[in-house]
């Protein structure tokens, strides 16, 4: 029960003080520490009975979380994570991943359209194109496949309107922008990662016969 242990509880004097045994399905809670990302059952260390409010320590990383109703603070990050992005493409993808944990729909999709831009020049568009400008840059390059292609239809009719403009989207909207702009950046930047975690860089040979251009597989 190290969850519960270690822990200075405030409970001297405290009127309606109402112990719970460790051992109870009441000190327990299943939940993702907004944290440390681990979904775990938490330590229940303490409840309100006249509010839902529930305060939770990650037996994992053993910091604490608040669950008001059904509302967790911090919020785990949602969405899927993807490895070997650069810094700064990182940041912003884990900062989406937070806004929907909190329910700040308008926030995903912004920052979603902010990494598409920021994807597309680390792979050579220029700057100040429009957004749409910048989504042909992915396609033309090839990041963006056949089966991508009808909820880039949908990203370019929203990336059209200005951002005062753009109808707050609901939770399903934002968690299937995230999806996508996730799938976006494994298909740029994860699977490269991989393969160079196995594989040695490609670095073509000057002047040894055999090697140049790929030979066709049979
Ligand atoms: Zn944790």
């Amino acid at each position: 029960m190290s969850g519960h242990g270690n822990i200075a509880h405030v409970i001297t004097n405290a009127p309606d003080f109402y112990p719970v045994n460790v051992g109870s399905t009441d000190a327990w809670l299943e939940f993702t520490c907004g944290i440390c990302g681990t979904a775990i059952n938490g330590a229940v260390i303490a409840t309100a009975r006249d509010l839902p409010v529930k305060w939770i320590r990650c037996v994992k990383c053993q910091f604490g979380s608040v669950v008001n109703g059904s509302v967790q603070s911090p919020a785990p990050e949602r969405g899927e994570s993807v490895d070997g992005l650069p810094d700064g493409i990182g940041a912003v993808y884990g900062e989406a991943r937070r806004c929907l944990g909190v329910a700040a729909y308008s926030a995903v999709d912004l920052l979603c359209r902010k990494l598409l831009m920021h994807v597309a020049m680390d792979k050579g568009a220029a700057r100040s194109l429009t957004f749409g400008q910048y989504l042909d840059h992915l396609q033309q390059i090839g990041y963006i496949t056949p089966p991508l292609m009808p909820w880039v239809d949908h990203i370019r009719k929203r990336g059209n309107l200005a951002t005062h403009e753009l109808p707050t989207p609901s939770e399903d909207e934002a968690e299937d922008t995230l999806a996508f702009t996730a799938q976006m950046l494994r298909l740029v930047y994860e699977m490269e990662f991989r393969r160079s975690r196995y594989l040695a860089p490609i670095i073509a040979k000057e002047n040894e016969p055999g090697e140049g251009a790929p030979q066709a597989r049979s």
